[in-house]
């Protein structure tokens, strides 16, 4: 078993982490946010990931798990360094490798030789050179393992990949990486480094793609009668096609589809292509929000309040980055309208945007409200009694941006339902 250092305790590191402990190898974390570790030593998980306080407990508890704001600490004895920091947009749209820079750049006095630093971040092809160059280590081999977990089921998806992607212009480091999977028993894709972080860039991309193509179809069943829950029933049996990520939804978001595909944007910009088809699905996407805040304001004066269930941008998480409800919530404010809000990861107030009230339950962000719309697919909101929403509402509105409520249910009790796509 190996030892590995995991640099950055976030909602990829603190997965990577606690799961490498689970397959039996020894790991130290590492943040420079000093509170985080305080309050991860002390036991508390400063996220919400189904799983990972069993996990990070079961790793304490065995001793294979530790959390150090010092750098020496956590790389003096790697053999393995997983860099698994921000990379967010810049100004420029271009992924921003200061984080990463500045995190190889720490550990590389530290760091043993022969070790392999892996980057785990989401970088743009040529980010090892990056990585290397800040280190100004030759005795010490860098390898590009992108990441490709879901939160929400970041755990689930870190111990039963899909595959596993390790590239690396030394293929016998990136071998070494790639062994230390071997519990997964995941396919094992090794090949150079420009190739691995491409395939990451591509894979969100064309995940993006597939959202806003089925949310374009959607509107096209609006105009012509058809149901896009049968449509995609339809085309996700053609095993070419697959039935995930073929629902439609108020658009895409979260902390990696938007900035990875505007970062792709940039790299084929720079590989002198112009990527219109991926400008077209980003475009797309923007408009879907646009439609998705015209459909829940329309017939409301400045001054009207909507009622919004769901923040994040998608359920089981707490993230609220680039969430698509939080992008329609600000669209509703410019128009005058007021928002109360209720999601069950959120409470106090909504430091991004702190108009908007946040209520403590489903029923109380209706009191008085003159629309409903649902903006995140919490299961919790399937289940509220909709003559109890009826009796809070002052009109029997519900905007189900989602297609998560049941539309007969809710029609019978006097709803004028609006679903996307039907
Ligand atoms: P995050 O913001 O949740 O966590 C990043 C952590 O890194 C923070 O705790 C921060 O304090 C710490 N950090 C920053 N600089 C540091 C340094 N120099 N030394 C030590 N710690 C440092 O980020 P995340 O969502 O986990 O994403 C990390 C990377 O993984 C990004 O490149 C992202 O695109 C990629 N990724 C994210 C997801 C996801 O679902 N969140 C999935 C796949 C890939």
């Amino acid at each position: 078993m190996a030892q590995i250092a995991v640099i950055g305790t976030g909602y990829v590191g603190l997965t990577t982490g606690a799961c490498f402990a689970h397959l039996g190898h020894g790991v130290v974390c590492l943040d420079v946010d000093a509170h985080k570790v305080a309050r991860l030593n002390s036991g508390e998980i400063p996220i919400l990931e189904d799983q990972l306080p069993e996990l990070v407990k079961q790793g304490m508890t065995s001793g294979r798990l530790t959390f150090t704001t010092e750098t020496a600490e956590a790389v003096g004895g790697a053999e393995f360094a997983f860099l698994c920091v921000p990379t967010p947009q810049s100004e420029s749209g271009e992924a921003d490798l200061t984080y990463v820079e500045m995190a190889a750049r720490e550990i590389a006095p530290h760091i043993p030789r022969d070790s392999v630093v892996v980057n785990k971040s989401t970088v743009p092809v040529g980010s090892t050179r990056v990585v290397e160059r800040a280190m100004r280590r030759s005795d010490v081999h860098v390898v590009s393992n992108p990441e490709f977990l879901r939160e929400g089921t970041a755990v689930h998806d870190f111990l039963n990949p899909d595959r596993v992607v390790v590239g690396g212009d030394d293929q016998a480091a990136a071998m070494r990486v790639a062994e230390l999977y071997a519990g997964t028993k995941a396919p094992v894709v090794v090949t150079d480094a420009a190739s691995a972080e491409m395939i990451k860039y591509a894979a969100n991309a064309f995940l993006a793609t597939k959202i806003s193509f089925v949310n374009a179809v959607a509107t096209i069943c609006e105009g012509v009668g058809a149901d896009i829950r049968d449509v995609v029933r339809g085309m996700g049996y053609d095993k070419r096609i697959g039935h995930d990520f073929l629902r439609p939804g108020p658009g895409w978001g979260g902390s990696c589809f938007p900035k990875d595909t505007t970062a792709l944007l940039r790299i084929a910009e720079q590989a002198d292509y112009r990527f219109d088809l991926l400008e077209g699905v980003i475009a797309a996407n923007l408009g879907q929000f646009d439609r998705t805040a015209e459909r829940i304001a329309a017939g409301l004066t400045a001054g009207e309040t909507v009622a919004v269930w769901g923040l994040t941008f998608k359920a089981l998480t707490d993230d609220l980055r680039d969430s698509p409800s939080l992008e329609i919530v600000r669209r509703l404010l410019k128009k005058g309208l007021r928002v109360q809000a209720f999601d069950p990861t959120v409470s106090g107030n909504l430091a991004v945007i702190p108009e908007v009230v946040i209520t403590d339950s489903e029923l109380r962000a209706c009191d008085g409200a003159s629309v409903l719309a649902v903006l995140t697919e919490w299961e919790n909101f399937r289940w509220v009694d909709p003559s109890e929403v009826a009796n809070r509402l002052s009109t029997r509105r519900v905007v189900d941006g989602r297609n998560l409520l049941d539309r007969s249910v809710w029609r019978s009790a006097g709803f004028d339902y609006q679903g996307i796509g039907r």
